[in-house]
């Protein structure tokens, strides 16, 4: 869970178009009353598209006049923007809805936004009426854009405002607050078309739509300008972009704006080209690093999944990417317990988590989610199987990342160095070029800086270095 805090400036993210300024009419109007929400929170659940979503809602509502306030309980608008791809997730994110309920008999004048894909869950709009009247304000990922409008409606309206339909385009020129001044986020695209058989992201976050190659390059050219280190390009599969170029062409635009480090995720193994694999060889700024979710090492398991590609397909990108960039950072995520998964398929995963020898490898158990096929899959892995299962597979992957970690100990790395580290206030921590985390002796000055190092050591996942 991540919240936003205003430490940063609004800044556009693009031209305007006609969506945007209808919305900058309510902006204006909001600003303008006297009895609005005067602060806000922001709370978000789920990946990176999640938090760059929250981005843009907290741009927004400081454009309406709203300042942010630090504690939940003491803001007058608290905005839950939720996740629907994990049931736990989404359990957290209604309870604490429920919670802050009571939160208002002490305040109020409380107002309640839920948001994010949750909300475009099929079922959740009638469920939202019917057990959380309470709310003021409820909308979809793909009504982003009309918040400030939705916003209105709700401080003018004593029932709830829910919003969940939404156009199939994207929409440019969002304010947005940026979590970090080094560090920024870029979405190049929305929505994914690949029904995996497990996921509901297709059915809530809609089809593909990619942004313009000229819309990303001009707010990557001003994130470079205004002294941001490093961009992350969010896409549920950015290796389908297909705005007017193909999404190694835009890598390749990207490379000459000289922003100093790009990155990006997340990719699908079966839309991994060669032409990716060069351009990641070729290019100065695209950093050393790729997260290939592998999801299993069974091919049983991968057809029933409909993931489209095969052990043997993934493990050769997976040298064709080592030999175009040697010693790569690979990451991945890994699903257990798929419907059916027997333990010779469970072992096909653990044998290829061993083959690979991933730098890092976010582990989950399959948990069913209404609408998707999978939930009616037979013979679902009963929790005691799926429990000893993810322990193993916690303690191959832990053995195996510090045994590849240890190729970096002796080399030079470079640092975009992201906050005094938790554990020694004489020691800064951040990201090396591959993706890993780096300890390093410095203080508060090197926050936001890249500096140089020698890693001379690895403990349990992070590299420890000396500066250079
Ligand atoms: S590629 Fe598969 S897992 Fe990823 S968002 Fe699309 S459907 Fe879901």
């Amino acid at each position: 869970m991540q919240e936003i805090t205003a430490s940063q400036s609004v800044a556009y993210l693009s031209p305007e178009d006609e969506e945007m300024e209808r919305q900058r009419e309510y902006i204006r109007s909001i600003r303008d009353l006297t009895d609005r929400p005067q602060t806000y929170h922001v709370v978000t659940y789920g990946c990176q598209m999640n938090a760059h979503d929250s981005e843009k809602i907290a741009g927004m509502l400081e454009e309406m006049g709203l300042t942010y306030s630090p504690e939940r309980d003491s803001a007058d608008f608290v905005i839950f923007n939720t996740c629907c791809v994990r049931d736990n997730a989404e359990r957290r994110a209604l309870g604490n809805v429920t919670w802050l309920k009571e939160v208002r008999k002490t305040n109020p004048k409380l107002m309640i936004g839920v948001c994010g894909c949750m909300i475009q869950e099929p079922g959740m709009a009638e469920k939202i009426i019917r057990q959380y009247g309470f709310i003021d304000l409820a909308f979809g990922t793909a009504v982003l854009h009309r918040f400030p409008e939705l916003f209105w409606s709700a401080l003018h309206s004593d029932h709830v405002v829910l919003e969940v339909g939404g156009q199939d385009s994207v929409v440019e020129g969002m304010p947005v607050q940026r979590l970090r001044q080094d560090f920024a986020y870029v979405s190049i695209m929305q929505g994914c078309n690949n029904f995996c058989t497990y996921c509901i992201v297709p059915y809530v976050r809609g089809r593909e739509r990619s942004r313009n190659m000229r819309d990303i390059v001009r707010e990557v050219e001003k994130l470079r300008d205004g002294g941001v280190q490093e961009i992350m390009l969010l896409g549920q599969n950015v290796n389908s972009y297909s705005g007017d170029g193909t999404f190694p062409e835009l890598l390749r635009q990207l490379d000459q704006t000289g922003i100093p480090r790009i990155r990006f995720m997340t990719s699908h193994p079966k839309d991994l080209s060669s032409e990716l694999i060069r351009v990641m060889g070729e290019s100065q700024h695209v950093l050393p690093q790729f997260h290939l979710p592998v999801q299993a090492g069974s091919n049983e398991i991968l057809r029933r999944m409909n993931r489209r590609y095969t052990r043997e397909s993934y493990l050769e990108k997976v040298h064709l990417l080592r030999e175009a960039v040697p010693g790569i950072g690979l990451t991945t995520d890994i699903m257990i317990s798929f419907p059916g998964e027997t333990e010779e398929q469970f072992l096909d995963t653990l044998n290829l988590v061993d083959e690979v020898g991933y730098d890092s490898a976010f582990t989950f158990i399959y948990s069913p989610r209404t609408g998707t096929p999978a939930e009616k899959m037979p013979d679902q892995v009963p929790p005691e199987v799926s429990k000893e299962r993810i322990q193993r597979l916690i303690d191959l992957q832990t053995k195996r990342q510090m045994e590849v970690m240890r190729r970096f100990v002796g080399s030079p790395e470079e640092v975009l160095v992201e906050g005094i580290s938790r554990r020694n206030l004489q020691e800064v921590s951040g990201r090396g070029r591959h993706g890993v985390s780096v300890t390093l002796p410095g203080t508060e000055e090197d926050i936001g800086k890249i500096v140089k190092v020698l890693v001379t050591d690895v403990k349990q996942n992070t590299l420890t270095a000396t500066r250079l």
